[in-house]
């Protein structure tokens, strides 16, 4: 704090600075006002044009019906392909899973039905729950198939941040907390640049100026660059029939006390999470849905994969299906099986290909959602949105649909820590219910008293995933991506676990994308080489 007041203050240091406290989207837009670097624009990757094929019938072996497993079949069918899907589950859509009233939740040693009550509203996403507007590829599917669509909120400021180390565990709104903390640090900010006699070159008086003036807009600061509060934290009292009275800021030591400015105050600046994210009407396994209905016969689920063998020419796969083995032969074999699952299954896949399977962590990860047989986070001002908590639920997210409506579904809980998912995970579900309701009675006084039963699921624990999306290693993705996305033979892996954005279905679909592409160049080469 003090080092800022006593030396010069260069544009990098602060662009830094802003960066810091302000959070990127402050960075960036200092950074625009200084001329340092433009705006990211993001590149609008092409979207798949797959050729009819043109060389006779080809077969393909599709293994799990993930996002990317269904992007394939159908793609493939409509170029000319002949594709079977063999998934293990009793149900298509991999990690997108939407749960509602009566659905089986397939947790190893911990299965259990979902008890919400029979509404189309009450339902909570498992898995996906939104969609960055930037992730062009699974929205292409989503305006094809025409899945309706609605924004989804994951930014909220009257939503709370409470933290068991700051203001004495009670909740603040976010709004306050932003606010503030912005207020104060622009004050800081504005003080250090008007006790500068000079600022490091480039800088010029104009800059000053201009530097100022961002301190007061970005902070609201007074007339005099000082922070007294402002009505982006709200009202105390009045302001429609009687004079508003704005509401006291907190101390900047206290708000600093807080860890919520470290991360969760970013985190709707995020490029994957910044407004406007949209998700389907009705739940994301819509998608799932839509995908169904247009591979008719196509998808043989409970069909568990045993074995695949890289044959001369093309695969060999074995499954059991209703207790006998099954053996199949396909020209190509796309692979969305979590490859640590797939590392364990028997094949004749090359050592290093097997060697990154293996090494491939999966992540761990816990949702649990709450039925309310009320909606009072609404009378509480809260419209959709998610709050804050460094207690193992982390997060507590109100729904963005049925507004005004009776019921609710809350997601009580969203743990991506690995140490909390696995204390999270050892729990009955009773066990994580009852863990939910007592940390986020602490958000919402009498939370208990509306909460009327829940459902749970921990991804490390469900039945043909144990995991979560995979987890690359700095290391391991420069030495051994290519590896992993290279075809063996007629064999792909798939699925976002082969991307560069694991943990988002956008990795899914562009790596079924790059397979088929693959496939393709392959077949156009045979053709090739039969007409020399
Ligand atoms: C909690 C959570 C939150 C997420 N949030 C988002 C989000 O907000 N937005 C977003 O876009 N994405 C999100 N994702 C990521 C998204 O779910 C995945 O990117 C996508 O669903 C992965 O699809 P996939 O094609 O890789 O297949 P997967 O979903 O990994 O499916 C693999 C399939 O293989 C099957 N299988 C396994 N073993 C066998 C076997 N032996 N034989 C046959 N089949 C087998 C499995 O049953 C499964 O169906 C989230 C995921 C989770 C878990």
């Amino acid at each position: 704090m003090t080092e800022i007041h006593n030396k010069q203050l260069s544009r990098r240091e602060a662009l830094l600075w802003i960066g810091k406290v302000g959070g990127s989207a402050a960075m960036l837009q200092a950074a625009g006002l200084f001329g340092l670097f433009a705006t990211p624009v993001q590149a609008q990757a092409e979207l798949v044009k797959l050729k009819p094929l043109t060389s006779g019938p080809k077969t393909v072996l599709i293994l799990g019906a993930g996002i990317s497993g269904l992007v394939a079949a159908y793609e493939l069918g409509k170029a000319g392909y002949h594709c079977k899907i063999l998934e293990a589950s009793h149900r298509a859509g991999g990690r997108n899973l939407t749960i509602r009233h009566g659905d089986f939740i397939d947790e190893l040693g911990n299965p259990q039905f979902c008890n919400f009550d029979k509404d189309p509203d009450l339902y909570f996403n498992a898995g996906p729950a939104r969609i960055p507007a930037h992730h062009t590829a699974i929205l292409h599917y989503c305006r094809e198939f025409a899945v309706e669509m609605q924004t989804f909120c994951n930014y909220n400021k009257n939503c709370y941040t409470q933290d068991d180390n700051a203001f004495a565990g009670k909740p603040v709104r976010i709004r306050e907390y932003e606010a503030d903390t912005r207020g104060f640090f622009s004050e800081l900010m504005a003080k250090s640049v008007q006790a500068q006699a000079k600022l490091d070159a480039p800088f010029d008086d104009i800059d000053r100026q201009k530097l100022l003036e961002f301190c007061r807009s970005y902070g609201d600061l007074s007339s005099d660059f000082t922070y007294e509060g402002s009505d982006r934290a709200g009202y105390q009292s009045g302001g429609i029939l009687s004079p508003g009275v704005l509401k006291k800021p907190r101390a900047f030591a206290d708000l600093l006390q807080s860890n919520f400015w470290a991360g969760a105050m970013h985190f709707g600046e995020l490029a994957d999470q910044a407004a406007a994210v949209i998700t389907p009407v009705g739940g994301m396994d819509k998608i799932v849905d839509a995908f169904l209905s247009r591979l008719a016969g196509k998808v043989q689920l409970k069909a568990q994969v045993q074995k695949v063998q890289l044959l001369p020419q093309g695969v060999e796969v074995s499954y059991w299906l209703d207790g006998q083995l099954q053996v199949e032969q396909a020209d190509y074999c796309l692979n969305c099986i979590p490859a640590q699952l797939m590392a364990g299954i028997e094949n004749n896949f090359p050592a290093d290909y097997v060697a990154v399977m293996k090494a491939l962590q999966r992540g761990k990860l816990s949702k649990i959602a709450l039925q309310a047989k009320e909606r009072f986070w609404e009378k509480d001002q809260i419209y959709s949105g998610i709050s804050w908590t460094n207690q193992d639920i982390t997060q507590i997210w109100y729904p963005s649909h049925g507004l005004f409506k009776a019921k609710g579904i809350l997601l009580g809980a969203y743990s991506w820590d690995p140490a909390i998912s696995d204390r999270i995970s050892a729990m009955t579900h009773q066990q994580r219910i009852a863990t939910a309701i007592t940390q986020g009675a602490k958000l919402h006084p009498d939370y208990g008293k509306y909460i009327e039963q829940g459902n749970s699921v921990c991804w490390q624990r469900m039945n043909h995933m144990l995991g979560c999306g995979a987890v690359w290693s700095e290391d391991l993705l420069k030495s051994s991506f290519a590896t992993l996305q290279a075809p063996v033979g007629a064999h792909y892996m798939v699925g976002d676990q082969v991307s560069y954005h694991p943990g988002w279905q956008e990795g899914a679909v562009r790596s079924a994308w790059y397979a088929m592409e693959s496939i393709q160049q392959q077949e156009h080469q045979k053709q090739r080489q039969v007409a020399v």
